[in-house]
């Protein structure tokens, strides 16, 4: 088989979620544990889409509507754009993928940052594209978009801005965004991957707006997996110019998004009181970190629902924090680092008071 795979397959590794639902069960037994390690919404999804569920089920005989209309619809209506700018997925990661396919040749270029979400890497390899590595100041982990302007050249088609970044925190600043918009050469398309756009608050943060869409050289992305809770539906959407995703449409799966998806998604964009409440929840939940400054740990400041944390050995932390049922990241090129979702105010009550044991 080795020798018949598309060689490309060689360099790409297999996602690495942590342990995956087996692993934690044979490591774990019934025992709870804490999971702090996939950046997901502590909550669950709004009620509001649990009913939505519940009414589609009825239905599922049925193929799900292939245009997706109704989520799109609702999508539209919550970012105030015309439906046809909008796209949606299986996840954010099939749009990555659909992206890669849409845009990327053989030798075309990708410039992706580090540390950052490893799927931009894995949708470039796969089409044959290069990837070009442009790494975030070190320590403070802030874009640098000199850098990034320098990584450009003719072959460049794709630059992906993850912000607020994953694994990092940090966000893109907005004089940062007016230097891209100036000086990138028309032919490059900038990816802003938004998964964690709404639990940003900086006031120097950079905001995307319609304007930047309608050029036809941005995109957004967006995603239902964490905010809105839904991470085991598989939704995300993207924001862009009608005239790419005609492209896109040819090459998609005809029904990506499912029944149960579409309608549990357009409904928990629909509750604003849920929203709230989440974003609530992670606004608090991250003072509770603060106390690991004092006990010598050094945390990177987070836009998003997660916070990076310099531990010394990002492994062997990692290892002993999951001997006490709490689960939270490690790995990401980032030895010295785990990163922790932010959880239920015990759940991260505990984990605090686990790696101050430690410290
Ligand atoms: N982008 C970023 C930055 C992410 O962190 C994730 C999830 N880990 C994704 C995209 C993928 O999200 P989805 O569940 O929508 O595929």
């Amino acid at each position: 088989v080795k020798q018949r795979v598309r060689p490309v397959l060689h360099s790409i590794d297999p996602y690495q979620a942590g342990l995956t639902d087996d692993e934690i069960v044979q490591r774990f037994g019934g025992k709870a544990v804490l999971k702090l390690n996939a950046n997901e919404n502590p909550l669950g999804p709004s009620p509001k889409a649990l009913q939505a569920i519940a009414d589609e089920l009825g239905q599922l005989h049925h193929y799900p509507d292939g245009s997706s209309s109704y989520l799109r619809d609702a999508i539209a209506q919550y970012h105030g754009c015309e439906k046809d700018a909008v796209l949606v997925g299986n996840g954010s990661d099939e749009i990555i993928r659909l992206l890669s396919e849409t845009f990327l040749s053989p030798d075309d270029e990708v410039i992706v940052t580090f540390p950052s979400f490893s799927q931009y890497r894995a949708g470039a390899l796969l089409m044959g594209a290069k990837v070009v590595t442009v790494p975030l100041e070190a320590e403070s982990f802030r874009f640098d978009p000199e850098r990034l302007l320098e990584a450009v050249n003719p072959r460049t088609k794709l630059l992906y801005v993850c912000s607020p970044n994953n694994p990092s925190g940090t966000v893109l600043e907005k004089n940062q965004l007016e230097e891209l918009v100036k000086r990138l050469p028309p032919q490059v398309i900038v990816i802003w991957d938004a998964a964690y756009d709404e639990y940003s608050m900086s006031p120097h943060r950079a905001v995307w707006s319609q304007d930047l869409l309608e050029t036809g050289r941005w995109i957004v992305l967006h995603t239902f997996s964490k905010l809105y809770g839904l991470a085991g539906l598989r939704v995300g959407y993207a924001l862009g110019s009608p005239d790419i995703w005609q492209y896109a449409h040819r090459i998609r799966e005809p029904f990506n998004v499912n029944r149960l998806a579409q309608r549990a998604a357009a409904a928990a964009l629909y509750d604003e009181e849920h929203r709230q409440k989440s974003l609530q929840l992670v606004r608090k939940g991250k003072q509770q970190y603060e106390r690991l400054g004092q006990a010598g740990y050094t945390l990177v400041p987070s836009d998003a629902n997660f916070i990076l944390v310099r531990v010394g050995n990002g492994r062997q932390v990692a290892e002993k924090l999951m001997s006490e049922g709490v689960l939270v990241r490690f790995g990401f090129g980032l030895s010295e680092y785990i990163r922790i979702s932010i959880g239920l105010a015990n759940e991260n009550e505990q984990c605090v008071e686990a790696l101050l044991r430690l410290a």
